[in-house]
C-alpha cells in the first residue's frame, strides 16, 4: 500500500487535478492519497491558504472581506468547472466556509485555525467528488473520523503517539481514501495545524499509521537536485540519498521537504519518493534508510544565509569549568537560539541566525559577556552565509574536506569556519554571504563535474 501525497501546487487547477487522477488511477497500491489546498498557479498568485488567512483576519476585525472570500470559492468553482463537477460540491465547500466565517470568535487562534485549515479540508472533499465523477471508488475521510490527533499548539502542532494505532484502521477502508493534510484535531476537538507546508507531515504521518510500503510525495519537480538550480545552472539530480542526508540538506536551505516531515517516516522506516505531478514518469528522488555510496562522498551542496557569530577568546579557556553552560546562560536569558559553537583552545564561536538581535540587543550581550566571564575579547561578526556539504559516504571517504577547501582556495574564498559533527554525514562552512554562490558553485565543481547521475 502506497500513501500519495499532492502538494498545493499539483492542485492548483482542474488540470493539474486530472493528472492526479490519472497518477493514483494507474497503481492500485495508492490507496492514500493525502491533498494541500490549491497552491499558486503562477508565481504571483496567491495560495489558497493564504487567502483564508487574509480572510480570517478581516472577519476578526469585523469586516465582511466580500472579495477575498470570493477569490477563494472562485478558485475552488473554477477547478470544479474544468472538471466538470456538478454545483452540489461548490455549494457544500460555500456553506462550511460560511459557517466557519460566522462561528465563535471569542477564541481568536482557534478561529483562525478552522478557517485556515478549511483549504485542505474543502480540497479533499472536492477531490474525492471528482475521483468519483470519474468513476473510482474515493471516500473524503476527515482528521477527526480517522483520530488524527495533536497537541495543542496551532500553527505547529505535533502528532501525539496514540493516533498512529487509529490511522491503522484506514487500511480496513474500501476505496481511496482522500485525506486533508496539515492539520489534524487536539483532544478538546479543535482543528490544529502543523507549521506551513504541513501536508508533508500528514502524508508521513499516515504512511507510519497505515505502516505503507512507501510514501510518495509529489510535487513539480522531477527530482531533488545535488544543489539550488538558482545557483548552479541544470545541477545533477538526486536519485537516493538517506533520511540523514536530506535532514541535513533541509537544514542547510533545501524546501524540499518541511524539517519535521520526515521524522514519522523515518521511524517507521518507510521510503519516500518525491515525484513530480507534471512527470510522473521520471524516477523521482528516494528517501531510505540505508544506501550504496556509488557517486562519490558528497550527495548534495546546501547553503543558506542570515547568520552571524559570536566570536568569544579568553586565555586558557579550556582550563575553566562552566564556562561554556554560562556563556549560553546568557544567550538563554536573552531568548537566543543558537545554530553551532565550533571552538579552539580558549576561543569559541556561536552562530546564530541574525535576525533574533537588533543592534541594542547586540550591544547589551556583548556587555555580559565581557562583565561575567571577563572574556578578553568579544566580537560578533554578520552576514555570514552557510555551506553544508552533505554525505553520509563521507565517513568512508579520506580528503574530503582538503578537496573542499582546495576549491573554495582556488576560488579565492575565505573560509570563515569549519566545523563536522563526529556523525561525518556533513561538513559545514561558514563564508561571507557576498561570496555564498562562488562557494557553492567552486564546490559543486570540484564534487559534482565527474559524477554521472
Ligand atoms: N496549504 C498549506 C500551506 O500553504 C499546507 C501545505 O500546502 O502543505 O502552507
Amino acid at each position: 500500500m502506497k500513501v500519495v501525497k499532492f502538494g498545493g501546487s499539483s492542485l492548483a487547477t482542474g488540470g493539474q487535478v486530472e493528472k492526479v487522477y490519472q497518477i493514483v488511477r494507474s497503481d492500485p497500491e495508492r490507496k492514500i492519497v493525502v491533498v494541500s489546498a490549491p497552491g499558486k498557479r503562477y508565481s504571483d498568485d496567491i495560495k489558497v491558504t493564504d487567502l483564508l488567512i487574509s480572510c480570517a483576519e478581516e472577519y476578526l476585525k469585523g469586516e465582511e472581506a466580500q472579495d477575498v472570500f470570493e477569490q477563494i470559492i472562485d478558485r475552488y468553482k473554477s477547478i470544479a468547472k474544468e472538471l466538470d463537477l456538478s454545483n452540489d460540491i461548490i455549494q457544500q465547500i460555500t456553506d462550511d466556509l460560511l459557517t466557519l466565517l460566522n462561528g465563535d470568535k471569542t477564541r481568536r487562534a482557534s478561529f483562525i485555525e478552522a478557517v485556515k485549515a478549511s483549504g485542505e479540508d474543502n480540497n479533499a472533499k472536492l477531490v474525492a467528488a471528482c475521483f468519483r465523477h470519474k468513476g473510482l471508488e474515493a471516500h473524503y475521510v476527515s482528521p477527526k473520523e480517522a483520530g488524527l490527533l495533536v497537541s495543542n499548539d496551532p500553527g505547529h502542532a505535533q502528532v501525539l503517539p496514540e493516533s498512529y494505532a487509529r490511522l491503522y484502521e484506514l487500511r480496513k477502508k474500501s476505496g481511496i481514501i482522500v485525506f486533508p493534510g496539515f492539520f489534524g484535531y487536539n483532544e478538546a476537538g479543535d482543528v490544529v495545524t502543523f507549521s506551513r507546508s504541513g501536508s508533508d507531515i500528514t502524508g508521513s504521518i499516515l504512511a507510519n499509521g497505515v505502516k505503507a510500503d512507501l510514501y510518495e510525495n509529489f510535487t513539480d519537480v522531477d527530482a531533488v537536485c545535488t544543489v539550488n538550480p538558482n545557483i548552479v545552472d541544470h545541477p545533477k539530480e538526486i536519485r537516493e540519498l538517506t533520511y540523514r542526508e536530506m535532514r541535513e540538506l533541509s537544514y542547510g536551505g533545501f524546501s524540499v521537504f518541511h524539517d519535521e516531515a520526515l521524522i514519522p517516516a523515518f521511524r517507521a522506516g518507510i521510503p519516500v519518493n518525491v515525484k513530480n505531478t507534471n512527470n510522473p514518469e521520471a524516477p523521482g528522488t528516494k528517501i531510505v534508510n540505508k544506501r550504496e555510496h556509488k557517486h562519490g562522498p558528497v550527495v548534495g551542496i546546501a547553503s543558506d544565509e542570515g547568520f552571524c557569530s559570536i566570536y568569544v577568546s579568553k586565555y586558557l579557556m579550556n582550563r575553566e569549568i562552566g564556562f561554556g553552560r554560562k556563556l549560553l546562560r546568557i544567550l538563554e536569558e536573552f531568548g537566543l537560539s543558537y545554530e553551532h559553537i565550533p571552538s579552539g583552545i580558549d576561543d569559541l564561536t556561536v552562530i546564530l541566525r541574525q535576525n533574533q538581535m537588533d543592534k541594542q540587543m547586540e550591544k547589551s550581550i556583548v556587555q555580559r559577556i565581557i562583565d561575567d566571564l571577563d572574556a578578553d575579547e568579544v566580537k560578533i561578526q554578520h552576514d555570514l552565509a552557510l555551506i553544508m556539504l552533505v554525505g553520509e559516504g563521507m565517513r568512508q571517504n579520506i580528503g574530503t574536506a582538503a578537496k573542499a577547501s582546495t576549491a573554495l582556495a582556488e576560488a579565492n574564498i575565505n573560509i570563515e569556519m569549519i566545523n563536522q559533527g563526529s556523525s561525518e554525514v556533513s561538513m559545514m562552512f561558514g563564508v561571507k554571504e557576498s561570496v555564498e554562490k562562488k562557494a557553492v558553485q567552486a564546490l559543486y565543481k570540484a564534487f559534482f563535474s565527474e559524477v554521472l547521475v
